[in-house]
């Protein structure tokens, strides 16, 4: 029998994209094969668009704490994360709940393995009438994608069958409805509609558990290097770190989405006996 495995959005979503990248990067733990190729093909200026992401998440976690960027880090701060700072500090959140803690880690069993997920911030009132998983994105999109798009997401549907599964850790035991459970997504590029709002249903719960399910299963059943095969997407390795691994340096893909997920993985070392 195969040992428990700790999966996350990032992990499924790697397997979904790409079997074989998925097992290099959790399974054989391959470094990125050269320096220079340490951005998947990202151009210097879209490396410092998701550097400036990534700042941007550490002020946004600060804020929750009354910690804001001090002048000098202000002062230096590149345009395109001075114009995002400002853009959160103009967004109201009176509709969130009141009580927000930043930062909320949780692992939920799956099919008897782990399903780990960070939340940028949990927002939730007393009663636990409502309670929102709210992620700060700064995705650059060549056209700003619809509703499917965040309903489908991996992370929404990671995110929210975590919260339910496993929140009453955080609330004394007290289990959470998933009619009470939902993500917004922040987007810093859109101030003038800055907010895409997930719901959750018990229906919906019910297949993020078998899809979810069937997925890491399916996931546990391969055991050897050539159980993960290479993606016929050949778009998928325009921007892999593994493309001169696998010989597919001449990949390319026009509808690339810059995902501020890639400099931000879940710091999922901090769960216990990770295998993958
Ligand atoms: S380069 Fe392509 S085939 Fe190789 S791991 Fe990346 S996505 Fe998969």
């Amino acid at each position: 029998m195969h040992p428990a495995l700790t999966f996350s959005q990032h992990s499924l979503s790697d397997f979904q994209d790409c079997p074989r990248r998925f097992y290099l990067r959790y399974v054989a733990q391959q470094v990125w094969p050269a320096p220079d190729e340490s951005s998947g093909g990202l151009g210097q200026d879209e490396l410092d668009y998701l550097r400036q992401g990534r700042t941007l998440h550490r002020w946004i976690e600060r804020y929750w704490l009354n910690i804001s960027p001090s002048n000098a880090q202000w002062e230096r701060a590149p345009s395109t994360l001075r114009q995002w700072w400002k853009h959160f500090q103009q967004t109201s959140f009176d509709h969130l709940p009141p009580i927000r803690q930043p930062e909320v880690e949780l692992v939920a069993d799956l099919g008897g393995h782990r399903l780990y997920a960070r939340f940028d911030l949990l927002a939730y009132d007393e009663a636990l009438e409502s309670v929102v998983i709210v992620d700060w994105k700064t995705m650059g999109f060549p056209q700003p994608p619809g509703y499917d798009f965040w309903h489908k997401r991996m992370q929404t549907r990671v995110y929210l069958y975590v919260l339910v599964t496993a929140g009453a850790a955080l609330f004394a035991g007290r289990a959470l409805a998933p009619e009470r459970c939902s993500i917004w997504y922040w987007l810093a590029n859109q101030p003038e509609a800055p907010w895409v709002r997930v719901p959750y249903t018990q229906g919906e719960y019910e297949l993020d558990r078998r899809r979810l399910g069937e997925l890491v299963a399916e996931i546990a059943r391969r055991k050897d290097e050539q159980d993960f095969e290479q993606t016929p997407d050949q778009r998928q390795c325009a921007r892999c770190v593994y493309r001169l691994l696998c010989q597919r340096t001449s990949s390319s893909t026009t509808d690339w989405l810059l995902d501020d997920d890639l400099l931000l993985p879940d710091d999922i070392a901090s769960v216990q006996e990770l295998e993958y």
